[in-house]
This record gives C-alpha cells, sequence and structure tokens, in this order.
C-alpha cells in the first residue's frame, strides 16, 4: 500500500500515520521528498481496509498494490487453469461451446435444441430450470421437470449440461442432472450461496454482476476457492451503463485483464451481453478474437414464442453458420473450437 501524504502534511501528522501503519502490521518506508511524503506500507494483508489510513489527519491519497484476492491471481498460479469435466476442457487450447435456449420449455423443446448443439459440435448445452426473471409475472422456469428433460436431451446426445442455481436449497435438486453450476450476475454476491458452491465437487460458472467491478468479481470466486473448489470459471455477460440500445454494456476488455489477473477460464456470453439478436454474432466472433476460453450462446427454433429472452436468442442457421465462422477465427490466434 502506498499513502501519499497532503503537500502540508506536518511532522506530527506524518509520525501519526506512521505509527497507525505500524500498529497495524505494517513495515513502514518513508520518502520525503521538497514537497511531498510518500509512505510505503509493506505486508500482505488482502483484506486490510485502507479506509482506515484514508482518513487519518495528513493523507492525501491511498493506493492498494496488491490484488485482495490471492488463489484467484496469476501471482498465485501462474498457469492457467485448465477445468477438465467428463474430458471437455475449459480454459486449454480449444474454446468450448456451450449452447442452448435461455429456458428449458419442453421435453420437446430441449431435445431440439440438444440436437443442433451437437450438430455444431459443442459439447455443453445449457438451458435454465430455474428462471432469475426481473418479473415475478414472467416465466420462472420448469423445476425439477426441466432439469430431467435437460439431461436426458443431454445424454441422448453425448452433452455435458449447464444450468443455473438461484438458492443454496436447489444445489441437491441440481445435483444430479448437471455438470457445471451456473451462478447469474443477480447472484455473483450472494455469499452464502456461493460459499456453499465452493464445497461442491462440480465445476461452477459464475457471471459477472450486472455492476460489479472485475476486483468483486474475482473476489466472488476467491470465496469459492477459499472453501475449496478449484474448478470455477468467471462470465463476461454484460454490465450496466448508460447505453440503451444494447441490453447490457458487453465490457470485451473484461476477457484479457481477466487473463492478466487471474489463471481462471474466461467465458463470454455474447447473448446477454447485447440482448439483440443480431449484435450476437460480432460479439462472439470479437470474444474469439479476444480471447474467450469458451462461449455461452443462447439458441431457439422459434424466438417469437420463447419462454424467455426470445430476442437475444440465434435461429438454428445462423448459429451452425456463427460457428463455421467462429473456427476461422479460433484457428488464426492458435486455438481451436471444441
Ligand atoms: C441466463 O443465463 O439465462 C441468465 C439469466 O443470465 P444472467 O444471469 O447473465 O442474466
Ligand atoms: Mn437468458
Amino acid at each position: 500500500m502506498v499513502v501519499i501524504l497532503k503537500n502540508n502534511a506536518t511532522d506530527d501528522q506524518i509520525n501519526g500515520v506512521i505509527s497507525q501503519l505500524e500498529k497495524y502490521g505494517f513495515q513502514v518506508n518513508v520518502s520525503k521528498g521538497i514537497q511531498k511524503t510518500i509512505i510505503g506500507a509493506i505486508g500482505v494483508k488482502p483484506d486490510f481496509d485502507t479506509r482506515k489510513i484514508r482518513i487519518l489527519d495528513g493523507v492525501s491519497d491511498v493506493y492498494r498494490v496488491t490484488a485482495p484476492f490471492k488463489l484467484a491471481s496469476r501471482e498465485f498460479n501462474e498457469d492457467n487453469t485448465v477445468i477438465n469435466i467428463k474430458g471437455v476442457e475449459i480454459g486449454g487450447d480449444s474454446v468450448a461451446i456451450m449452447a442452448g435456449p435461455c429456458s428449458i420449455e419442453s421435453e420437446d423443446q430441449i431435445y431440439r435444441m440438444a440436437e443442433i448443439v451437437a450438430k455444431s459440435g459443442a459439447k455443453i448445452l445449457r438451458g435454465g430450470a430455474f428462471k432469475p426473471r426481473s418479473s415475478p409475472y414472467s416465466f420462472q422456469g420448469l423445476g425439477e421437470e426441466g432439469l430431467k428433460y435437460i439431461k436426458a436431451a443431454a445424454d441422448e446426445f453425448g452433452l455435458l449440461v449447464i444450468t443455473e442455481v438461484m438458492q443454496i436449497s436447489q444445489i441437491e435438486t441440481i445435483y444430479p442432472y448437471t455438470d457445471i453450476f451456473q451462478v447469474g450476475a443477480r447472484n455473483m454476491q450472494n455469499f452464502a450461496l456461493i460459499k456453499e458452491l465452493g464445497n461442491v465437487d462440480k465445476a461452477i460458472m459464475l457471471k459477472r454482476g450486472l455492476s460489479a467491478t472485475i476486483e468483486e468479481w474475482l473476489m466472488s470466486a476467491e470465496y469459492m476457492l477459499a472453501s475449496g473448489n478449484k474448478d470455477i470459471m468467471l462470465c463476461e455477460r454484460g454490465i450496466r451503463t448508460f447505453e440503451t440500445y444494447t441490453r447490457n454494456t458487453f465490457d470485451l476488455s473484461a476477457i484479457p485483464v481477466v487473463h492478466k489477473k487471474s489463471h481462471l477460464p474466461v467465458v463470454a456470453d455474447p447473448s446477454h451481453a447485447t440482448g439483440i439478436r443480431d449484435q450476437v454474432p460480432p460479439m462472439a466472433r470479437a470474444s474469439i478474437a479476444a480471447g474467450a476460453d469458451a462461449l455461452m450462446i443462447e439458441i431457439h427454433d422459434d424466438p417469437a414464442n420463447a419462454f424467455s429472452d426470445g430476442p437475444q436468442a440465434l435461429l438454428p442457421d445462423t448459429y451452425l453458420q456463427l460457428i463455421e465462422e467462429l473456427k476461422v477465427i479460433a484457428t488464426a490466434i492458435g486455438r481451436k473450437i471444441n
């Protein structure tokens, strides 16, 4: 941590800051210039609240130089984490594709979608059975009945399943049907839920919160890593900004930023990030170019009548065409799709 003193800080104030830092267990290094005094406080304290120093008399600014997350950091683990789920890798040389409808709507619908997903060569089928809807009057998902349908469809076509868990009580219900638990954007800081998922022996995809900084997102991953689950992937799904022409603003740069800060795989979700069908393929292509380790794409064969997120669902043909384009982009950066 670096503490910058005000230009007019008195010796008493400077000494006061030094003794507080020492009291908190930091080793202190003082650099006195003609105008400014800067104090370097050395000591690894990831949970130290810098406001304790910021409020002291004579202090102008405080900067943290080490990140508050440890297990999620690139320093902790220099090599990329590669998650292997029944032979499907996420975070390795290949880019994994997760595709399927927003909601599981019926046995027949998820079966038809699974067929398309398998045809594209993708290995992971998505579909929500417990839906975090903005309105209590919207379709809330088929629950366990839907989980049975998605598992059966995935098994039929040799696919893995990813589905969302919204609360602790659903973990046990979902467990036998899924390979990856999805934590939705609205639950990224549901610490009770994510702590519990840290004890689960299945992979977790943690979506970025609607208004979460990258650091807050990584801190949520840290919770699960600290509880013992190492198979954590992060999913950029767009953040809330002042822009209204898209549903969310896709933070493409989060992909290289997370790769630099963390060893965890990054999934891009251009469907929720844009919310508009014709914006999904360009952002999917950009995600691969930016280094995403996996993509999550929503598809539907009758989007006008979809139970949720129809406007962002790709039609099967558009989706199949997109996958072919993604293969070319992946090759250009030395990767493969699937
Ligand atoms: C979803 O994946 O269907 C979903 C609800 O995502 P998010 O949490 O990113 O809104
Ligand atoms: Mn959706």
